[in-house]
C-alpha cells in the first residue's frame, strides 16, 4: 500500500485562524521504510508523468507521489487546439491516464488539484495546499522533482484581462474557449501570436467556422525559423482568408459597446473581434526554484546539469521550466516541447534509481506544425541563430518531389539545409510543404544528434518506392548538393548574398535564366537576367567568347542551374549556380522585383 510521501500519519492538524488554511504536519522521521526511496513530483504531465512511470518500472519500492496543480494529470496539451477545433470532439480522449490508472498500473499516488507551495531545502520537506479543501500537508523527500511546465504569458498591457481573452495551457482554458464560441455565437477570432500554438489556433478556429485574424509582432510567423522558410505558411494563411498582419505588435485591448472586443496594434489599427486568443509564449514555471534558492540560468529557466539535477542535489527540474543547453550551438536556451519534457522525465528516473550514465545530450529544438494542409518542420540551428552567434555556415536550397514526380501526387517539398564548411557537419534543417516534410526532417534530427555530416546524408540508406520516396531521396539529395558544393564541384551562392542591382550593371558578371523561354514567359525571371537554356546551352557556350567575366546561373528550383554551371566550368567560364533558383528568388525577396 502507498504511503503518499509517508504523510498519511498525520499528527497535527491546526486551522490557521487568518488563512483558514488546515496545516498538517509530519516529518521524515515518520519513515515508513528508510531503505525505500521517497520521490515527490511537483506537476504530472509531460515530465513529471514520464518520470512517475519509468521511476515505477525500474524501481518496485520506492514511494511516489505525483502533485499537480490543475484537476487533471498526465493530458494531452499537444492535443488542446484540435479539441478546441472538434477535430478530437470527447474531452477524455486527451486524458493520457488518469489518477486511477496511475495508482493501479503503477502504484504512484496522485493528488490532484494540489500546489505545492514552498520547499524547504535543508529540512527535504516540502508544503502542498489541496486548492479545493485548503488543507496543507508537509511531505519528505529524498527526491524531489520539478516538472512545473511554463505558464501562458498574458502581457501586462491594458485590457489584457477583459473576459473573451484567453490563453491556451489546460483543459479548463480550452473548454472556456468552447463555452465562450458557443454561449457568444463567436463569428470572428483574433489571435495574437504567430507561435505554433498560434497556427494551430488559427487552423482550428477556422475549422470551427469563425473568421480569424492573427496579429503577430514580428514581420514572421515561426520566429525560430529563417524568414523565407515561412514565406509558404503566409501564403497558405492568406490563401484560406485569414487576415494576417505581421510587424505589428499589439497595444492593448477594449471592449466595445456591442459586445465584442478590439484589438489595438502599436501601427494604431483596431481588429475587432468577438473572441481573442492569447499565444505569445511561455515563461518557465520558477517559482519554487527561487523561493527555495536554487540556481536559475540567463533565460530565466532552472538551471540543471546533463543529469537534470538542479544546483541541489536532491532535486531535479525537467521541461518547459528548465534552460537546456542546445545542442548544436552549446548555449543555454529554453525549448518548451514535449519530446525534450518526456525524455527529461525518464532521464531522471533512471538517475535516481542508480543509472547515472543516462543522461540529456542536449535539445536540438526538432519541431513540426501542421496547418491547412502544410506542414513546417525543423531541427537544428537556423541561419539567423547561426549568424547571431557569428558561426561560419553554408546553405542550400532545394525545392524537391516528396516522391518520385511519375507516381500521381507528388507534392514539391522546399528544403533549407545549413551546415560546417569546415567539415560539412550537418548544423540545421527546415523544411516545408504539404506531404513527407516531417519524415525528412527527423532523418536528419537523428543525423545531428550523431553528429553527421552532409556526405553522411548523400549515403544514408532510406525507404524507397515510387508512392513514398526516390531512389534518391531528398534527403540524399540535399545531401549530394551539400557534399559537392563541399568537394569544390559545385559553386553556389543565394539570392540574398547578391547584390542584383550590381550584378545585372557590372559589365565583369552576367545573369543567366538557364529555363526555358516558354518558362519565363509563364513565370517571370529575375530583372535583368539574359536567357540561356538549358536545352541549348552547350551550342551557345561553343561560340561565347567571355571567359574573363563571371555567370551567376539559375533556373526554376537549382537542378539545371547546377547542370548548366557544370557545363560553364567545364568549358573553362567562371560560374556559379544561385541555390534554389527562380523559387527560391520569389521566397527571398519579399519586394518581389518586376516579372516578364
Ligand atoms: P507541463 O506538461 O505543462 O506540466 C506542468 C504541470 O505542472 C502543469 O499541469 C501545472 O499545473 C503543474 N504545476 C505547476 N506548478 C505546480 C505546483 N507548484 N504544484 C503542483 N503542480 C504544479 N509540444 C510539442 O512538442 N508538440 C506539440 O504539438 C505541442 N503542442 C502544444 C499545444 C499546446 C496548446 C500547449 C499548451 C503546449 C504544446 N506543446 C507541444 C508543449 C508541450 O506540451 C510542453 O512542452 C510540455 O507539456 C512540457 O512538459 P512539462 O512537464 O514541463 O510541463
Amino acid at each position: 500500500m502507498l504511503s503518499l510521501g509517508r504523510c498519511v500519519a498525520i499528527q497535527t492538524a491546526t486551522v490557521k485562524r487568518a488563512a483558514r488554511i488546515l496545516t498538517v504536519a509530519c516529518t521524515s522521521s515518520m519513515a515508513t521504510d528508510p531503505a525505500k526511496k521517497r520521490v515527490l513530483i511537483v506537476g504530472g504531465v509531460a515530465g513529471g508523468a514520464s518520470c512517475a512511470a519509468r521511476l515505477r518500472r525500474l524501481d518496485e519500492q520506492a514511494e511516489i507521489t505525483i502533485f499537480e496543480r490543475g484537476p487533471y494529470v498526465s493530458f494531452a496539451n499537444c492535443g488542446l487546439p484540435y479539441f478546441v477545433g472538434d477535430v478530437i470532439k470527447e474531452q477524455s480522449s486527451l486524458l493520457v491516464a488518469n489518477a486511477a490508472k496511475f495508482n493501479k498500473w503503477f502504484d504512484v499516488a496522485v493528488k490532484e488539484s494540489t500546489e505545492v507551495v514552498s520547499v524547504d531545502r535543508l529540512a527535504k520537506t516540502m508544503k502542498a495546499r489541496n486548492l479545493n479543501s485548503g488543507e496543507e500537508v508537509v511531505y519528505s523527500y529524498d527526491y524531489l522533482v520539478l516538472s512545473p511546465g511554463g505558464n501562458a504569458i498574458r502581457p501586462p498591457i491594458p485590457g489584457a484581462e477583459l473576459p473573451g481573452i484567453f490563453t491556451m495551457k489546460t483543459i479548463p482554458d480550452a473548454n472556456a474557449i468552447k463555452s465562450w464560441i458557443n454561449e457568444k455565437d463567436a463569428k470572428t477570432a483574433v489571435v495574437v501570436g504567430g507561435g505554433f500554438i498560434g497556427l494551430e489556433m488559427v487552423e482550428n478556429l477556422v475549422h470551427r467556422g469563425l473568421k480569424c485574424s492573427l496579429v503577430e509582432m514580428l514581420p514572421q510567423v515561426m520566429p525560430p525559423y529563417d524568414p523565407e522558410v515561412v514565406e509558404p505558411v503566409h501564403e497558405r494563411l492568406r490563401s484560406v482568408g485569414v487576415d494576417l498582419h505581421l510587424g505589428d505588435g499589439v497595444a492593448g485591448f477594449e471592449a466595445t459597446p456591442g459586445g465584442g472586443l478590439l484589438v489595438k496594434t502599436q501601427s494604431g489599427k483596431a481588429h475587432g473581434a468577438d473572441l481573442i486568443v492569447l499565444a505569445i509564449g511561455v515563461r518557465p514555471e520558477t517559482i519554487l526554484a527561487r523561493q527555495s534558492g536554487l540556481e536559475l540560468g540567463s533565460r530565466g529557466g532552472i538551471r540543471v546539469d546533463e543529469h537534470m539535477r538542479t544546483s541541489d542535489p536532491a532535486i531535479f527540474a525537467v521541461g518547459d521550466a528548465v534552460e537546456v543547453k542546445d545542442f548544436v550551438t552549446g548555449e543555454h536556451t529554453l525549448i518548451p516541447l514535449a519530446g525534450p519534457a518526456n525524455r527529461q522525465g525518464r532521464i531522471v528516473a533512471d538517475v535516481i534509481t542508480g543509472n547515472e550514465p543516462s543522461r540529456f545530450r542536449g535539445s536540438q529544438g526538432t519541431s513540426v506544425v501542421g496547418l491547412f494542409g502544410l506542414t513546417l518542420a525543423a531541427t537544428g540551428a537556423s541561419e539567423k541563430t547561426l549568424k547571431r552567434l557569428g558561426r561560419d555556415f553554408r546553405k542550400v536550397y532545394l525545392h524537391i518531389n516528396n516522391h518520385a514526380g511519375y507516381y500521381p501526387g507528388a507534392k514539391q517539398i522546399d528544403i533549407k539545409l545549413l551546415f560546417d564548411p569546415q567539415d560539412g557537419r550537418v548544423l540545421g534543417m527546415q523544411a516545408v510543404g504539404e506531404e513527407g516534410v516531417e519524415k525528412r526532417v527527423d532523418v536528419v534530427a537523428m543525423a545531428i544528434q550523431k553528429g553527421g555530416t552532409v556526405f553522411d546524408l548523400e549515403e544514408a540508406e532510406l525507404c524507397y518506392a515510387p508512392q513514398y520516396g526516390s531512389a534518391k531521396d531528398p534527403v540524399n539529395m540535399v545531401g549530394m548538393v551539400a557534399a559537392n558544393v563541399m568537394r569544390g564541384q559545385h559553386p553556389l551562392t543565394s539570392w540574398d548574398e547578391l547584390n542584383l542591382q550590381e550584378l545585372v550593371s557590372d559589365p565583369g558578371t552576367v545573369l543567366v535564366d538557364v529555363r526555358e523561354p516558354s518558362e519565363l514567359e509563364k513565370v517571370g525571371k529575375v530583372e535583368g537576367a539574359i536567357n540561356m537554356p538549358l536545352s541549348t546551352l552547350r551550342s551557345q557556350l561553343a561560340k561565347l567568347q567571355d571567359k574573363d567575366k563571371k555567370y551567376y546561373v539559375y533556373c526554376q528550383v537549382g537542378l539545371r542551374g547546377y547542370v548548366a554551371t557544370r557545363q560553364f566550368l567545364q568549358r573553362g567560364f567562371d560560374a556559379v549556380n544561385v541555390s534554389g533558383g527562380f523559387k527560391s528568388f520569389l521566397q527571398q525577396m519579399p519586394e518581389r522585383p518586376a516579372k516578364l
